[in-house]
């Protein structure tokens, strides 16, 4: 047995056999040829290309549905492009080489124009380009591919990575997961993994170099892990761990529709952690009321410069449209401590956790900040729409950061009065400074979000990223709670709501103390909304508000796990 360990792209545990997907080295080189041969062979290979394409476009249809499907109608139009064509020609014409060659050469200088353009839209053109390029040329040379649609028995596809049109292609009966040597979270293939709600590990670097034909792979998309030939033993627990996950989802389902009431009828929000609008998918299909924070960091650290105005617009845009009608709150740029962008430097500092980060920054470049606040101020008229500030420390800080948004709203409202008039601006609660203080900051903002990770960190003096310190990370220890206990009742008392957006929303053993101080909404990762929507509707809201009065003086977290204990939600 050997055990890898890579990124894990999407949820779930699978057990297959491999099918190794190859893709083929192409080694293209220049070759003298008749031009008016290799421009029939051009046009012959392209016209069965788009064939091609039209049918695995049915298939993602049939597997994906039109959105996921709509990514061929775009490589339809690269396939008939006419000025590529012409270009390929031109270049056999002039140099009297074969049209594998020309055809290669040209797609490259396309590829690499796309790949550097600001537009994220146009460098997403770059992939597609690829995918059809490269099977143009597999036709002009007649090499035949390996059909993923005609798999018909259960397998795990390994591969290098995986092409759009590749996962499109994914039978679900069949092909019970994949992993592959490149990717990550956010990469296409993980995507269309979450989409198919199938299991997937990605950046395993060696997968395709370890396993053979014949060899047996269990993966577990929640963890990372891959086995190849685990032991009976393992897959014994492997398959006991799998048959729970797969009854417990199919239980839960009773849970997608409902709203979140406690058992005696307290009405909550629970919603959904977001880090780009594709992830909007999972929220949805998990029934979740909201989206209580879209992380809006990582379409900074996934660019190559500052992402422009356009660029936000369109992420917002989408995540906002895709969520029909649901809230989305948008939190505003949280970089620096552990968050990195390839194109700023920051000042060498002796504690970045502690140091010039989130609206510390944004406040001091207030040109990025108008920027941000200016593309969702105008994404805000296709839905419901919340905006929140990350590391407020002091009062100030919220009422500058106000300050410059009321400024940002009136100038946009002015270039387009279809703006939503209802945005929210709350703040998190990360900083003990702003738990203790709610009350006060809440004359000022809409609304709170308690950000339990960062909260923790700070208040237990124990960096978050350091595992040495890592036994003093404890939601359930009486301070915590204390503290989240004067957040929420400080924000009530000021007539605002309070939403909690760290870990510790999603944590079940955690939530019936949530429920019992009054917590309005719980954001979470997608795939914990049910289980917290069914398990809260267990829960009686007054007998836990008994249990937190006994919680908030009991000597340390596992005095608190008993008291949970004894209350049995
Ligand atoms: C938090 O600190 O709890 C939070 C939600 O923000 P992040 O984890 O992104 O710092
Ligand atoms: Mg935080």
């Amino acid at each position: 047995m050997k055990k890898l360990m890579g990124i894990s792209a999407s949820q779930g545990i699978a057990i297959a056999k491999v099918f190794e997907l190859k893709h083929i080295e192409l080694d293209i080189v220049k070759q003298k040829s008749e031009p008016e041969k290799e421009i029939v062979l051009l046009n012959s290979s392209i016209k069965k290309s788009i064939e091609e394409i039209e049918k695995v476009k049915a298939i993602a249809l049939k597997n994906l549905g039109p959105e996921e499907a709509s990514v061929f109608d775009a490589h339809i139009q690269v396939a008939s492009d006419p000025s590529i064509k012409e270009e390929v020609i031109a270049l056999i014409t002039t140099e009297k080489c074969n049209a594998a060659f020309a055809l290669d050469s040209i797609s490259k200088n396309y590829i690499s124009m796309f790949e550097n353009m600001e537009d994220i839209y146009m460098k997403e053109r770059a992939a597609d380009l690829k995918d059809v390029a490269r099977r143009v040329i597999y036709n002009i040379l007649g090499i035949k591919t390996q059909d993923l649609t005609s798999i018909n028995e259960e397998v795990i596809i390994v591969a290098f990575d995986l092409t759009p049109s590749e996962t499109s292609q994914l039978n679900k009966k069949f092909v019970k997961g994949f992993a592959t040597d490149i990717g990550g979270k956010t990469s296409h293939s993980a995507i269309m993994a979450r989409s198919l709600e199938i299991p997937a590990v990605l950046g395993l670097k060696t997968i395709t170099e370890d396993v053979k034909d014949g060899d047996i792979v269990a993966i577990n998309g929640g963890t990372g892990e891959v086995f190849i030939n685990p032991t009976p033993e393992l897959l014994k627990e492997l398959s006991l761990m799998q048959k729970n996950i797969i009854a417990e989802k199919e239980r839960l389902q009773a849970f997608k529709n409902l709203k979140s009431v406690t058992k005696d009828g307290k009405h909550v929000e629970i919603a959904g952690n977001i880090g780009s609008p594709n992830d909007v998918n999972g929220v949805l299909e998990n029934g979740g009321d909201a989206v209580g924070l879209f992380r809006s960091e990582f379409l900074y650290m996934d660019s190559e410069d500052w992402p422009t105005e356009e660029e936000q617009y369109e992420s917002y845009s989408l995540a906002i449209k895709k969520m029909k009608g649901k809230k989305v709150i948008i939190r505003t740029l949280d970089i620096g401590g552990d968050k990195t962008l390839k194109y700023f430097t920051f000042p060498p500092e002796m504690n970045p956790f502690l140091g010039y980060r989130a609206i510390r920054l944004c406040l001091d470049k207030q040109d990025i900040f108008i920027t941000q606040l200016r593309a969702i101020i105008r994404a805000s008229e296709f839905g419901k729409l919340g905006i929140m500030f990350p590391m407020i420390a002091t009062v100030d800080e919220f009422r500058k950061a106000r300050e410059i948004y009321d400024k940002v709203y009136k100038d946009v409202l002015k270039e387009n009065p279809k703006i939503s008039k209802e945005i929210e601006v709350g703040m998190m609660v990360e900083i003990p400074s702003a738990a203790v203080h709610t009350e006060v900051f809440c004359k000022y903002a809409d609304f709170v979000s308690i950000g339990t990770n960062d909260l923790m960190q700070y208040s237990m003096a124990s960096d978050r990223m350091n595992e040495n310190v890592s036994y003093l990370y404890q939601p359930l220890n009486p301070s915590i709670i204390k503290l989240i206990k004067m957040t929420i009742e400080g924000a009530h008392k000021a007539g605002k709501w309070v939403g909690m957006c760290g870990e510790m929303a999603g944590d079940m053993t955690a939530i019936p103390l949530l429920v019992g101080m009054g917590l309005d909404e719980f954001s979470m990762s997608a795939s914990s909304i049910l289980e917290a929507r069914e398990f809260i509707s267990r829960i009686d809201s007054k007998k836990a508000k008994e249990m937190v009065e006994e919680v908030v003086m009991a000597d340390n977290q596992e005095q608190v796990e008993n008291i949970l204990k004894k209350y049995k939600f």
